[in-house]
């Protein structure tokens, strides 16, 4: 029954990028289909023949032909351990359901994009960016990435050159990105964490737009705590959470 539920991918590519943070490429099952900023379950076989499963967000856009992914190292983690030992021509296990609501039909309108992320929490946004719907919808996107180090931010060649693609590029004028580093000091990004930059201002005078119910829709993605506050934040500008039976101006996924 069980194999039925998922693929066999394989591992095309592996990357460190620090001790912690590392990205995979792998091979994409033709019927498997999914929207930008959802996530799929991953599978890793133990030495003892038990499976581990855990959600992971794509990084890809629905349109690559391959998947690729963004992953934390937990220590002592009991997938992550796993997960780490994988190299190119590993296998990887994919549920074919793709799942998750950190997608752009949660939103019927609005002008400005606001997609604030937490160290990992940037892979379905960069999945969202790399397709065309994001930009046909909205004036302005603000990208902001938080990371405890220059080091962890990922994906920076990705970000930078997203909108020289060719299929971007009508749209560059429209792109804002904004890296936060919370542990040091880095050229070219706010020092601290994305809750005081909204608490002080700092965020919207960056970007150059306000906070408001009407034009500001707020994607929100990583660590349970920044979300939570961030959320408070939101809520004092009239900002709500997008709920089924009461659209809102904000979107969540808790990564734990
Ligand atoms: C919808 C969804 C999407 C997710 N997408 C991703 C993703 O794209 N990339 C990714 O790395 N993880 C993602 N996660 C988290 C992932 O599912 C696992 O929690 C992570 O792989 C750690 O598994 P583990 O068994 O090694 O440790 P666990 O025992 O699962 O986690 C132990 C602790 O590690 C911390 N932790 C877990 N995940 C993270 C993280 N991503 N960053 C920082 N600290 C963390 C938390 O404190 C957690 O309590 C996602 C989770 C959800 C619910």
């Amino acid at each position: 029954m069980e194999s039925e539920k998922f693929t066999r991918q394989t591992l095309l590519e592996v990357n460190t990028l620090t001790p912690s943070l590392f990205t995979l490429r792998c091979s994409r099952d033709a019927g498997f289909r999914f929207q930008a900023g959802q996530f799929a379950r991953l599978g890793v076989t133990k030495a003892d023949g038990s499976q581990v499963w855990r959600a992971y967000s794509m990084v890809s856009a629905p349109h690559d032909e391959f998947l690729e992914f963004f992953s934390i190292v937990v220590p002592s983690g009991e997938f992550t351990t796993e997960l780490r030992r994988l190299k190119a021509g590993d296998t990887l296990l994919i549920e074919k359901q793709a799942l998750g609501y950190l997608t752009l039909d949660r939103f019927a309108d609005g002008r400005d994009l606001w997609l604030l992320a937490s160290g990992t929490g940037v892979a379905p946004f960069l999945s969202i960016l790399q397709g065309l719907e994001v930009w046909q919808r909205f004036e302005r996107v603000v990208l902001v990435y938080s990371a405890r180090s220059a080091a962890e931010l990922a994906y920076q060649p990705l970000i930078k050159g997203l909108m020289q693609q060719e299929h971007l590029a009508e749209f560059a004028d429209r792109f804002i990105y904004l890296p936060t580093v919370t542990r040091e000091q880095v050229a070219g990004c706010l020092h601290g964490r994305i809750t005081e930059f909204i608490a002080n201002g700092q965020l919207e005078q960056k970007a150059g737009i306000r906070f408001d119910p009407q034009a500001s829709r707020v994607m929100i993605c990583g660590n349970p705590q920044m979300i939570d506050d961030t959320r408070a934040l939101l809520k004092q500008r009239d900002l709500q959470l997008s709920l089924t039976r009461r659209p809102g101006q904000v979107a969540v996924e808790n990564y734990w």
